[in-house]
């Protein structure tokens, strides 16, 4: 639906961050003081995050991005006279992933949604991906997509922290929070 990524955005304009919400199709009012850009497809939104990639310090991504897209695209309606039909799909480049590949890169955080072994899924999509932290959270009956709240379980390298079932902005809150600790952990460890 869109409502996580865009109470992110919100939060983290809150926070104090300059936020640029790459969003795809979404019903969603765009926030105030938040830079939109609108985009279609998963291609439009990984050339979109990679051209501002080297200016951001934090990325989150919160899309539900397509793996897969047709190979063709019909300009016109497809007849209905075979009695079956094959699409023939590609796999789509993975967004998160590729930024963080990029060096140096932002601080980098993704979603995982999933049905079964939470945790486990999560900690292997943070290894797999090179993610500095993943926000995994259960889907189906009833919980987690197009839904008004939400529950996270929010895992980096050596920590994690559970959120309860809550709204998605307060929610989208204490994540922020979480990402700007880490953040300021690994970028001046120091302090
Ligand atoms: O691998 P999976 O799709 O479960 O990973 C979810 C995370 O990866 C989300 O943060 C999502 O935004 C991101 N993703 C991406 N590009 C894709 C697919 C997923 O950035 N093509």
């Amino acid at each position: 639906s869109g409502k996580m990524g865009f109470a992110v955005a919100e939060a983290a304009r809150d926070a104090g961050a300059e936020v640029t919400l790459i969003s795809g199709p979404t019903h969603l009012e765009p926030p105030d003081q938040v830079f939109v850009e609108k985009v279609i497809t998963a291609q439009e939104m990984y050339q979109s995050v990679m051209r501002r990639c080297p200016e951001i310090d934090i990325f989150i991504g919160a899309a539900a991005v397509a793996d897969y897209r047709a190979v063709a695209q019909n300009p016109e309606k497809i007849k209905k006279t075979a009695a079956a039909l094959t699409l023939e799909l590609v796999r789509n480049e993975d967004i998160l992933a590729a930024v963080a590949e990029q060096q140096p890169g932002p601080f980098t955080v993704g979603f995982a949604a999933e049905t079964e072994k939470l945790l486990v899924h999560a900690r292997d999509k943070l290894v797999r991906k090179g993610i500095d932290m993943i926000a995994a959270n259960w889907v189906g009956q009833g919980r987690g997509f197009n839904t008004d709240d939400n529950e996270l379980v929010v895992v980096w390298s050596d920590g994690e922290v559970e959120l309860d079932r809550q709204p998605k902005g307060p929610l989208a809150r204490h994540l922020v929070a979480i990402v700007a600790e880490r953040y300021r952990a690994v970028t001046c460890p120091e302090v």
